[in-house]
């Protein structure tokens, strides 16, 4: 997969594209990430990115003439999404980032700032996606947050591909407690059934364990597998 990301700040993301799984992944070509700084496609002497909103108001609007530069310099891949960071866009969660990884060659990110972009920029954008309901200075934080969580679900960087299945979210609970050693940490023991060596009777306390955390956590999400079940019920009446 090729990613994009359209930033006036590349140095952001030095560190984080080095480091830890992502920066392996890079490095083993899973992926490969290309920084296009909007500055660099300015052709004014001061190379500027923003100026002041039409019809006033506070803060400055990034210019549309660089970031059209910028995306219109890039490769076209044949299954690409050009994405905005934005705070009113689609919130990311697990099923977006299977999207992106399983069905596209290409990810273009633009991280917008200060008030935002030049409503017209939009002519460019396949997408919108927003990081959660808040708003943060920059794009920057959003787009790394894309990339670290779609190279992830890329084949090759995560070693064990079971590893994906044992998460949050993914067979739409959240995960059960983790321990290691030692089996006693201060006040604190590993609870028996883990050391009991039994496992199916580990796999059953797993999975209440999820469940338990679900229901005081993210009542919601069960709430979302009850519809599904529902959902599955009602099909399979149908099907009969
Ligand atoms: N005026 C915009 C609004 O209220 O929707 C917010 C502008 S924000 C200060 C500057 C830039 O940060 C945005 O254009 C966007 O690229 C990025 N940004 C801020 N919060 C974000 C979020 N929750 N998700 C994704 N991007 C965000």
């Amino acid at each position: 997969m090729r990613i994009d990301i359209i930033t006036l700040f590349p140095d952001f993301f030095t560190t984080p594209l080095q480091s830890s799984l992502l920066g392996k992944a890079l490095d083993n070509q899973i992926a490969a990430v290309n920084l296009v700084n909007p500055r660099d496609f300015t052709t004014d002497k001061h190379r500027r990115v923003d100026d002041e909103p039409y019809g006033g108001g506070v803060g400055m609007v990034m210019k549309p003439e660089p970031l059209f530069a910028a995306v219109e310099s890039l490769p076209i891949l044949p299954r690409r999404e050009v994405i905005f960071l934005s705070p009113q866009g689609q919130p990311m969660n697990r099923n977006l980032f299977w999207e992106f990884a399983q069905n596209f060659d290409q990810l273009v990110l633009i991280c917008g700032h200060y008030e935002g972009i030049d409503e017209r920029v939009m002519n460019l954008v396949t997408r919108e996606v927003s990081l959660g309901d808040f708003v943060l200075t920059g794009g920057e934080i959003p787009a790394l947050a894309l990339v670290d969580g779609v190279v992830r679900l890329l084949p090759g960087t995560v070693g064990k591909p079971e590893s994906l299945e044992a998460e949050s979210f993914e067979d739409g609970l959240l995960d059960y407690p983790h321990y290691t050693r030692p089996a006693q940490f201060r006040d604190w023991k590993v609870p028996d059934v883990l050391l009991s060596g039994h496992h199916g009777k580990i796999e059953q306390w797993r999975k209440a364990q999820q469940l338990q955390r679900t229901r005081d956590r993210r009542p919601d999400l069960l709430q979302n597998l009850d519809n599904l079940s529902v959902k599955d019920d009602n099909s399979k009446g149908d099907g009969l």
